[in-house]
This record gives structure tokens, sequence and C-alpha cells, in this order.
């Protein structure tokens, strides 16, 4: 995984609406999530390729930490989203390695956690999203779900690619493809998560969810 230097965040008022539509996100990222989990669980093969998916994505034990590599439940979410994953990146981070979003491609969504981080960073988004209400409640989100992540096979190259020599047509060309061979599109290496953790985290999910409609939030 990796992730490009953030540009700073404009300041948002942030409406109902716009809560509205954060709260419909987490619900479904919750859904997939819970959908995913419970096919995983009644599938011992889903569950091997969740493992070589988070191995060759990248993942960490603690969610965070600042290691490189997404916290088990978002490789979670993002393997539900779409599989196979082979190598994430946000938009920032796919054109610094020589390659852009494919015309048409949709982006996958992550869990951001507010104020788990203890960066200054992080420090001051959170701040910042108490100051515009966000947990005015004591029940308020602890969570948002953010867009902006995308497979290596939704990306095409913007020059010419190191690995096959494919070369984009013009500058403006976001449909030409490395052929399936190409070595930008292997397996990364990496660790799979233990098999039990990978199974205490699915659990895990179908009582989040089961807890979520009981009025957690
Ligand atoms: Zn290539």
């Amino acid at each position: 995984m990796a992730t490009a230097t953030k540009k700073p965040r404009k300041r948002r008022k942030v409406t109902q609406a716009m809560k509205d539509r954060d709260t419909a996100s987490r619900t479904a990222a919750r859904e997939v999530l819970h959908a995913y989990a419970t096919a995983c669980l009644a599938n011992p093969a889903a569950l091997e390729q969740f493992r070589s998916i988070a191995a060759s994505i990248g993942w960490k034990y603690d969610p965070a930490s600042d290691d490189d590599g997404y916290s088990l439940q978002n490789a979670m979410l993002l393997a539900a989203q779409r599989r196979p994953l082979i190598h994430c990146g946000g938009f920032d981070y796919w054109l610094s390695q020589g390659r852009c979003v494919a015309e048409g491609e949709k982006s996958l969504f992550t869990f951001r956690h507010i104020g788990r981080k203890k960066t200054e960073e992080e420090r001051a988004e959170e701040k910042k999203l108490a100051e515009e209400g966000w947990q005015s409640s004591k029940r308020g989100p602890r969570y948002y779900v953010k867009k902006g992540t995308f497979d290596v096979a939704q990306t095409v190259p913007r020059e010419r690619c190191p690995h096959c020599g494919t070369t984009p047509a013009s500058p403006e060309d976001r449909t030409t493809q490395c052929p399936p061979d190409c070595a930008v599109f292997a397996p990364q290496p990496g660790g799979k998560p233990p098999r039990e953790l990978v199974l205490e985290l699915m659990q895990a999910q179908l009582i989040d969810a089961d807890a979520d409609e009981d009025g957690e939030e």
C-alpha cells in the first residue's frame, strides 16, 4: 500500500445533508463488509483468497500505526468491493508511480478512524471535525468512509511502463493497458494474516453490524 504526500484540506461547512450522506456511506460500507465476512466464513476458499489479497496489498496489525499497509479491517473492506486485488493506492500515489486511473474506473472506499492516530495531522483533523460538530454527541461517529483507493488493475501507464514497455498513445490516453503478464500486476510480496486473526475479525463484523442495528449510533 502506499500514500502520497497529503495536501492540506480545505475547511468545509458540514450540512445536515452531508452528515446524512456520511451516515449512508458508513451504513453501505458496513453492509458490504457484513456480506463479505458472511461469505468468507461460509467458504474456506474465499477466506484463503482474502488472506492472499491482504498479503499482496499489504496489511498491518496495528491500525493506528504509521507503518505502510492497511488495517486488516480496511483490507477486508477493499476486498469486499473488488477481487482480486494486487496493489492499492490513492490517485496521487499512482501518479507518482507513473500510472494513472484508467478511464471509467470507480474508486474503492476505506474506513478512516477519527482520532486514532496521534500524529499532528490527525490531531488537527480531529479538532476540526469536533469544531464542526462531529463529536457533539457522545454517540457521534468514530470513523468516516473515504473514497479514492484504486487497485493497480484500475490504472494504466501514464508514460512508458518500466516493466513491459507499454506506452500511452498520447498524454490524454487513459485506456492503453499493460498486457496481463506485465510485472506490475504480479502479487506483492507480503505475509498473509494469521487465519485465526482473520476469522476473529470476520466474526466481529457480524457482531458489530448487529450492534449498529440496535442503535449504537
Ligand atoms: Zn507494464
